[in-house]
């Protein structure tokens, strides 16, 4: 990879903190007096409920995925880690009474997911030995092939990955029994990649000025924002993680006329990449 200007680094840096200061719905359904989740985000039960979500998981559907979950848990209790023992049908009427999903499609997808992740936390266990026993890219690899729709076929294994974000984050908070995974690369897994999207391309093409081909193939894009992690927060003493919320949000829509990048920044005129972010020159004279 080429190597990328220290002021980039620094203003990607500045860019990514506010989105660090944000929990993520999986997470947040954890917190506060009266939590959904009764439990530490790190520990056992914890863990196989942010496996739940990540299953779960696609763009704009964590608020669904948290809703449904929080609507199964209330419904069948510690159950919820055994959802396939749970008969097919019983499962997709709660699924459709949790609400939680209005698109069909989607709706039918959800059942066969959250019974394959408990298939999964059957077989291997309390989660947490699970995660310490192999490095995380293997583990990616080995989640993304045993659950449903969890990315077996896709090279990128993004559900996958989301998982481990989850996981890094949680091992932030207080309480469980996660070492802190988040906050250090990988010794076993130098390489490893946090979840990679459609932001992420925007970004390396308005920042980092990769010939268009760079941004094509899965395995040189997660080879890419690996080092970029790595260069911009790893050798800085900084959790890897922050790169992925900050660049899934980078001119990301979030409505007609909403950039989810502008809300996290509190509009462009605070934002450290304003001088070549091209959205920019768009919303800056409106801006005081
Ligand atoms: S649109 Fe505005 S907030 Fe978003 S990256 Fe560009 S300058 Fe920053």
């Amino acid at each position: 990879m080429k190597t990328i200007p220290a002021a980039t680094l620094d203003a990607l840096r500045r860019y990514a903190a506010p989105f660090a200061d944000v929990l993520p719905p999986a997470l947040a359904a954890f917190a506060g007096r009266d939590p959904v989740f009764p439990y530490a985000p790190g520990s056992p039960r914890g863990l196989a409920v942010l496996l739940l979500a990540a299953a779960l998981h696609w763009p704009d559907g964590e608020e669904a995925a948290v809703r449904a979950l929080a609507w199964l848990h209330a419904r069948f209790g510690e159950d919820l880690f055994r959802l396939n023992r749970v008969p097919f049908e019983a499962l997709a009427e709660a699924v459709l009474a949790s609400g939680a999903y209005p698109d069909e499609g989607e709706r039918k997808r959800v059942p066969g997911i959250l019974r394959s992740a408990c298939d999964f936390l059957d077989a291997k266990g309390p989660l947490d030995a699970w995660l310490a026993s192999a490095d995380r890219e293997a583990r990616v690899r080995e989640l993304a092939g045993a659950v449903y729709w969890m990315g077996k076929s896709s090279l990128l294994k993004n559900k996958a990955r989301y998982f481990f974000w989850l996981v890094a984050r949680a091992a932030e908070l207080k309480g469980g029994t996660l070492p802190p995974a988040g906050l250090a690369p990988d010794p076993k897994a130098p390489a490893f990649a946090w979840p990679v999207t459609e932001g992420h391309g925007r970004f390396y093409q308005d920042f980092l000025r990769a010939p268009l081909s760079a941004g094509l193939d899965p395995a040189r894009r997660l080879a890419l924002f690996a080092d970029l992690a790595r260069k911009a927060f790893d050798a800085r003493g900084e959790a890897g993680w922050r790169l992925y919320p900050a660049l899934e949000a980078y001119l990301r829509r979030g409505g007609p006329l909403v950039f989810r990048c502008r809300e996290a920044q509190g509009g462009c005129r605070p934002c450290p990449l304003n001088a070549r972010c091209p959205a920019a020159k768009h919303f800056l004279p409106a801006e005081k």
